[in-house]
């Protein structure tokens, strides 16, 4: 299951919204903040930046790593700036996608950062409140990678529904939000990890089985049962250069289809990061919202003023006294 004809397809698609977003004056811009140098990150973040120019989507980088200039000493400070940071690009207007790039330097939480983005620009599907949306079916973006994993299998006309599937992986990043999407697709789904207990037991029960464990060649042939669809999602660097998947080669004797790594997940994801920037940038309302007006800061009251309690139509004070009066019929209190 080659992923590289359908990320072109997104990307075509892509590139002709961006377009029309960029006549209208408004350049889709993607954000991305890296605070470490790690060199799988960097290149990650490399090709993204290659790819978004391909499209015509702006890509601005941000680097805290320790060897940017503007890097604070102390590893508090380093979190800091990626807390001012996040909150500046979410209030820019100018930014329609923010991706926060992992690794973090030591003493950073992902979801405390991450739940700085604003929903609206989280196109990589990292903030918690992103993830319960994924959870409950409210609409959001979901993980760039785990939307990958079933873009793909909807590419080769997988079906999903009733289906066993199994997931080796329980991150945040993949392994949930995959769970999440397959189960939101009728499928019913096992998630490994770990310390899960004779784990090829379990991934050949798969009718379905995706893999993003991080741990190169961890399921062989005889993990897997004849005919089943495996997707890896598993980036290994190889000492001499290159990826291997967390699925070993071995693996396509027996299954019904594989997908590669590389060439598998990685474009998928990459094109359908981007389309999230494009579809943040379209959802911006043409008119700026009207500007919130300032508390006036006198004292709130949430009691009803004028005659006694219970008397006639009541006139409610506004939350607060700095507004025109609101009318409310509720609530109403009971009668004596
Ligand atoms: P992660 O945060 O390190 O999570 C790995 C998960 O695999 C954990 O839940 C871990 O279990 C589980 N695991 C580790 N060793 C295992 C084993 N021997 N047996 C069963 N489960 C095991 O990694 P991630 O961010 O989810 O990424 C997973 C892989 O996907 C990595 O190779 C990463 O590079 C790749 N990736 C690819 C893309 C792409 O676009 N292609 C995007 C993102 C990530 P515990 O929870 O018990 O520790």
């Amino acid at each position: 299951m080659s992923g590289g004809e359908l990320a072109a397809s997104i990307r075509a698609e892509t590139a002709g919204l961006a377009a029309e977003l960029t006549a209208a004056g408004r350049t889709p811009t993607l954000a991305v903040v890296t605070a470490t140098a790690d060199e799988a990150s960097a290149w990650y973040v490399r090709s993204l930046s290659r790819t978004a120019a391909k499209v015509g989507i702006a890509c601005d980088v941000t680097d805290l790593g320790p060897a940017s200039p503007s890097r604070p000493e102390s590893p508090d400070a380093a979190v800091e700036s990626i807390r001012v940071e996040l909150i500046a690009l979410s209030e820019n207007p100018l930014v329609h996608g923010i991706v926060l790039q992992t690794p973090l330097p030591g003493g950073a939480r992902l979801a405390e950062l991450a739940g700085l983005i604003d929903p609206a620009k989280d196109v990589d599907g990292a903030n918690p409140t992103s993830l319960g949306r994924l959870m409950t079916g409210l609409p959001t973006f979901a993980p760039a990678t785990a939307a990958a994993v079933l873009a793909l299998l909807d590419r080769y006309e997988v079906a999903l529904s009733g289906r066993r599937a199994v997931v080796v992986g329980r991150s945040a990043v993949v392994g949930k939000p995959v769970a999440q999407l397959l189960l939101a697709r009728d499928a019913t789904v096992t998630v490994c990890h770990s310390r899960t207990v004779d784990l090829a037991a379990v991934t050949s029960t798969a009718e379905v089985l995706v893999v993003a464990a991080g741990r190169a060649g961890l399921v062989g042939a005889s993990f897997v049962a004849a005919g089943a669809v495996v997707v890896d999602v598993g980036t290994n660097a190889v000492a001499g250069g290159g990826l291997a998947g967390d699925v070993d080669p071995a693996v396509a004797e027996v299954a019904g289809a594989l997908s590669p790594v590389p060439g598998g997940v990685g474009p998928v994801t990459t094109a359908l990061l981007l389309r999230h920037v494009v579809e943040a940038a379209t959802a911006v309302p043409v008119l700026p919202a009207a500007p919130r007006r300032a508390c006036c800061g006198r004292r709130r009251s949430g009691r009803p003023s004028g005659r006694r309690r219970g008397a006639g139509r009541r006139r409610w004070r506004p939350r607060c006294p700095g507004r025109s009066a609101v009318r409310r019929p509720w609530p109403r209190w009971p009668r004596r």
